[in-house]
């Protein structure tokens, strides 16, 4: 090996290095989650701490890797918001588990980097295997296609794509769309409860944002077909063309389900590609109790779950499924001369598929989670989380001054503290806003919030594989006290 006057020998580190080093971050990982909560869960530090505890250069000389490990106790743990944590309610709470963490090392270490079929086949068949075992665990039809990417938004962009190319007559992948008096506008259908990613993904598509035609919901925040279909009419009278309905079966705010048989029908009589957005829904299609929550989804286009949201896989894992493989591949696939194989006629290349050319492998996390825990045993724990909130939601319900705002059909529970004597929407928003505050200082839970048409809400959503009764009577504990001290007039 050759020396080099100021780092040492070139090349990587040893092999001797790692195992010494993966040891003790073994234990470093096992004790975080061992003892977990002895971290407050949202990082109690300012903007801008971080970078000021940082060097502003590199180092220009080679560090021990053990004074870089010591650094994330130093440096990094006191900026990481722990969602790994029990108490963390927020969101969509979500888990890095065991299986998923020893998966994420393999993938380090192997580095895989699907482009093509022959530059991993463990990569593009796992990601076969895992999407179909997934497919079927939630009962979705046998013959869809499925492929992992990193998150939902990424997942409804690519169907969206697909659902502007399933006409080749617009020949928007060709030409584009700037400059073509011809081409009618097109449009997106959604609920007014429907993920901002929709709206991100029709700003990336150039559709445009104003053409994402927000639909009104009913008491219980589901999107009211009815009012789909006369907005889809005036529009092709006044000379749009609507292309895609996004139904969610779980949405972010209340986890409401919109009328996806209802929507399908119309999709099916109009020609709309119907895209299912279930990124934290669609885990419960995992018991069976819970499918009658999807009926429906067997008439869309795409569907998407994140894996990385309620099936305790760690960051990042998103999985779409169509129906039509076939326009996905019309949409993405683009093969420089660099890149033609012997066997692409008969080998799968996902990067036929996606945007990106690149991509990890995330299958292996999701093998290594569906293996470790069984489709049985997430079914359970995803059941244990709905009775959780179900108890919580009892607890408010039970509460005079407080309120439950929402069905509570999964495992969040929208609510309130309403005091008697205040009945202004602006008043209950920094009266709740205020608790927020408070309950969230205090490093013990983690809570979020959302705005109901006016109205200002509390969430609690349980999704970590560590949330126990206790935690949320802790939070419980601490939403009355916090509601008390915000009751009490502040005396100057
Ligand atoms: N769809 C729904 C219903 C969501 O709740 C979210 C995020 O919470 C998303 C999509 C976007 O998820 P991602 O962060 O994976 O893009």
């Amino acid at each position: 090996m050759r020396a080099d006057a100021h780092s040492g020998p070139l090349g990587d580190l040893p092999p001797e290095e790692f195992s010494r080093h993966a040891e003790s971050l073994a234990r470093w990982i096992a004790s975080y989650l061992r003892d977990g909560e002895r971290y407050p869960v949202l990082a109690q530090t300012s903007p801008g701490a971080l970078v000021a505890a940082l060097p502003a250069q590199a180092p220009t000389a080679a560090e021990p890797l053990a004074e870089i490990l010591a650094d994330l106790d130093r440096v990094v743990m006191p900026a990481v918001t722990h969602w790994n944590h029990p108490g963390f309610l927020a969101y969509f709470a979500n888990t890095a588990s065991v299986p998923g963490i020893l998966a994420e090392l393999v993938t380090a270490a192997l580095n895989q980097v699907g482009i093509l079929w022959r530059t991993s086949p463990a990569l593009v068949e796992m990601e076969q295997v895992t999407t179909g075992w997934l497919r079927d665990a939630m009962a979705l039809p046998s013959d869809w296609f499925g492929m992992i990417t990193d998150t939902a938004s990424v997942s409804t962009l690519q169907a969206l794509a697909a659902a502007r190319e399933m006409d080749p007559s617009l020949e928007i992948r060709h030409r584009g769309m700037a400059g073509r008096p011809e081409l009618p506008r097109l449009r997106l259908y959604c609920s007014m409860q429907a993920h901002s990613s929709v709206d991100k993904a029709a700003i990336t598509l150039g559709i445009g944002a104003e053409n994402v035609v927000r639909i009104a919901t009913d008491a219980e925040c589901r999107l009211r077909p009815e009012l789909l279909q006369s907005a889809i009419g005036a529009d092709r009278a006044a000379g749009f063309r609507p292309l895609a309905v996004i139904a969610t079966v779980g949405t972010t705010s209340t986890t409401s389900v919109d009328p996806v048989p209802a929507i399908a029908a119309i999709c099916r009589r109009e020609g709309l590609w119907l895209h299912v957005d279930a990124a934290y829904g669609g885990a419960m299609a995992l018991l069976p109790e819970a499918r009658h929550l999807f009926a429906g989804v067997e008439g869309a286009d795409s569907l998407v779950m994140n894996p990385h949201k309620w099936l305790f896989t760690p960051m990042d894992c998103s999985v779409l499924w169509t129906r039509h493989p076939a326009v996905l591949k019309r949409t993405f696939s683009l093969t420089p001369a660099y890149l033609e194989t012997q066997e692409q006629d008969v080998a799968l290349s996902l990067s036929d598929y996606s945007f990106q050319l690149g991509r990890r492998f995330r299958a292996l996390k999701l093998w290594f989670v569906m293996r470790a825990f069984g489709t049985e045993g997430l079914a359970a724990r995803i059941r244990q989380h709905c009775t959780l909130a179900q108890t919580f939601a009892e607890w408010v319900r039970a509460t005079p001054t407080w309120e439950v705002l929402a069905p509570v059909p999964m495992s969040v529970v929208c609510f309130r503290h309403r005091p008697t004597d205040m009945t202004d929407e602006a008043a209950l928003e920094r009266h709740n806003a205020g608790i927020l505050e408070r309950v969230n200082a205090s490093g013990r839970v983690f809570l979020s919030h959302t705005k109901l048409g006016a109205r200002y809400v509390l969430r609690v959503a349980v999704g970590n594989l560590r949330t126990q009764e206790a935690h949320l009577a802790e939070a419980w504990r601490l939403l009355g006290e916090a509601a008390a001290a915000q009751s009490v007039p502040v005396c100057r």
